[in-house]
């Protein structure tokens, strides 16, 4: 089975419509891998004009809430990005798990609407210094992993993305070998919870401080099939993590 590698740019609270369309353009006229997708998450202010504008890649939102439409002062829904064009959602970031306290059941809630309202989901996982230096890694990625299968049966709409807190923003990437044990684990752990099937095709990528240095080593590991990039992706290296493969 050979899993699509897919890089995401996750870019934040960041930009202008200036900039936006500066990082559209760059992307538009860059030589790509044409092998790997390409997925950008921009502000939500930003994704009309991003989708009508890309013509190399597709359009996530950062968040939605869980329910279609109503009183919700603030947030935005599933329905509304489909509506606008975009074909992914990224969910359970760990910006919204630990600056917005969500957590792991208010996000599967969100998944379950994601999936059922036809969006692609980027579901993030990883544990915190904290955690990994009391050996609870594989504990904490597996209990967000189980709030989603809890509620979903089907995962071929969904990639998996590793994000390590403590890599997220600070300039410390996971080595190879720590991406690749972390991956290898949620696979072993889709095997044995979901099923063979979707242990082999789930793509899990990896996120935290990649860079156009580092993403070669980590994109060679059997189970890294991507990366989400968040600082380097508002960078010109953006293209040249895209084209990591090559
Ligand atoms: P970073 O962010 O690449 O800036 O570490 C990754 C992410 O938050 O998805």
């Amino acid at each position: 089975m050979v899993r699509q590698f897919i890089v995401g740019g996750n870019w934040k609270m960041n930009g202008s419509r200036g900039t936006v369309s500066t990082l559209v353009k760059g992307l538009n006229e860059a030589s790509l891998d044409k092998n790997v997708e390409v997925v950008v998450a921009p502000p939500a202010l930003y994704i009309n004009s991003v989708v009508e504008t890309l013509k190399v890649g597709q359009v996530a939102g950062q968040n939605i809430y869980s329910e279609s439409k109503g009183a919700f002062t603030g947030e935005i829904s599933a329905e509304m990005l489909k509506d606008v064009g975009a074909q992914w959602v990224l969910l359970g970031h760990s910006e919204r798990r630990h600056v917005f306290g969500e957590d792991s059941k208010s996000i599967a809630k969100k998944v379950k609407h994601a999936l059922n309202t036809g969006l692609k989901v980027m579901y993030c996982v990883g544990e915190t210094l904290d955690e990994r230096e009391a050996n609870q890694t594989t504990a904490v990625v597996f209990e967000q992993l189980q709030a989603v299968a809890d509620v979903i049966q089907d995962w071929s709409q969904v990639v998996i993305a590793y994000e390590p807190v403590w890599a997220i923003g600070t300039g410390k990437v996971a080595t190879p070998e720590q991406a690749q044990e972390v991956h290898h684990a949620i696979r072993q752990w889709l095997a044995d919870k979901v099923n063979a099937q979707t242990a082999e095709a789930t793509r899990i990528m990896y996120g935290g401080s990649v860079n156009a240095g580092n993403c070669k080593e980590i994109g060679k590991k059997a189970d890294v099939d991507g990366f989400l990039v968040g600082g380097a992706s508002l960078k010109p290296e953006f293209i040249d993590i895209i084209n990591a493969q090559l």
